[in-house]
């Protein structure tokens, strides 16, 4: 199975109450890719940066046998810069600049060895350039995608147009609140999915996530963590790891979603431990597989303690 990629490639300054970062390596797109190809290689990327993009992330992508061919470098280009602020509260987190950059003027162009890519992923990225990238496409089996407030607030009517074209929406709880004006998590993503994704999977921060569709609720646990540093990109490794997971296995039955759900959460549980992609360097197949289990044994549990007996 094929998968593409298209989002965000970014020089990202975060600050979070255990340190700081400047200009790390970031960006929808390569969170999304990284993650992704602990399960499929290669991962198609599309996407812009400016020629001030440093060698060695480009390298560190090509060893992760990310195919860079949809890659464009603008000559004199400035890559797209992103900041970021965390409360001491890890769920809150202020946008401290949004630099467009060569974001601005990007028009994707999907290479043609591209175009019949099975699985796609729109990540996190003006709404507008997704649909542009949809439509070079030919018929892909699947389309995940991420959106934010920055693009809910500003394009809603472009987001809404996408929307159609989505089958998994991928979205916090905040901003499930304002996609769909509505209070509740569950009936907002019902109204979402009224607007054309099938299933909506709605990010809690370090809460979990839940996976809507029109038959079920599926609820996976938050990985109870002891060292998060920055959880900046943790929404894109968890992409990743669930289309990644999808695409590996090309089985989109119900029970495999859940199972995506769960590679999704413990690849986006490894992106917080450390800055940047830090942690998503060079993880092992049984490092993955173990926190897999872990997330299984957090909410299993024998409900048959009282067999047969009544309540009271
Ligand atoms: P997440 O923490 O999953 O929301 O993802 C954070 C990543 O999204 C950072 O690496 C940013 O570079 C990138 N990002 C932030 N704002 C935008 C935006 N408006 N468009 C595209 N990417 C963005």
């Amino acid at each position: 199975m094929s998968l593409l990629v298209i989002g965000s490639l970014a020089l990202d300054t975060v600050e979070t109450p255990f340190g700081k970062a400047s200009e790390a390596l970031g960006g929808s797109a390569v969170f999304i890719s990284v993650a992704a190809s602990y399960f499929v290689v290669p991962v198609r990327l599309v996407g812009v940066v400016g020629s001030d993009f440093p060698k060695a992330h480009i390298d560190f992508l090509e060893r992760r046998e990310i195919d860079l061919e949809g890659l464009q470098v603008v000559p004199d280009g400035r890559t797209f810069r992103w900041g970021g602020r965390y409360h001491y509260d890890l769920n809150v987190r202020d946008t401290t600049f949004t630099e467009l950059n060569v974001f601005e003027h990007f028009n994707p162009v999907v290479p043609v060895g591209f175009k019949k890519s099975t699985y796609v992923c729109l990540g996190n990225i003006d709404p507008i350039l997704q649909q542009n990238v949809l439509k070079q496409l030919d018929r892909p089996r699947l389309v995940v995608g991420d959106t934010m407030n920055f693009w809910i607030e500003r394009r809603t009517s472009e987001l809404k147009n996408t929307l159609k074209h989505i089958d998994v929406l991928i979205i916090n709880d905040s901003e499930t609140r304002l996609l769909s004006g509505e209070p509740n998590l569950i009936r907002g993503a019902r109204k979402i999915m009224a607007m054309g994704p099938k299933a909506v999977i709605i990010k809690k921060g370090e809460h979990g996530a839940l996976l809507v569709t029109d038959r079920t609720v599926f609820a996976a646990p938050a990985y109870p963590m002891e060292n998060i540093n920055d959880p900046t990109g943790a929404g894109d490794a968890f992409a990743g790891g669930f289309i990644g997971w999808l695409a590996k296995t090309d089985d989109l039955s119900e029970d495999n979603y859940k199972r995506a759900v769960i590679y999704g959460s413990a690849l986006a549980s490894f992106c917080v431990e450390k800055f940047s992609v830090e942690r998503l360097r060079d993880l092992s197949y049984l490092e993955i597989r173990d926190r897999v289990r872990e997330f299984r044994d957090l909410s299993r549990f024998d409900e048959d303690v009282l067999a047969g007996r009544e309540l009271r």
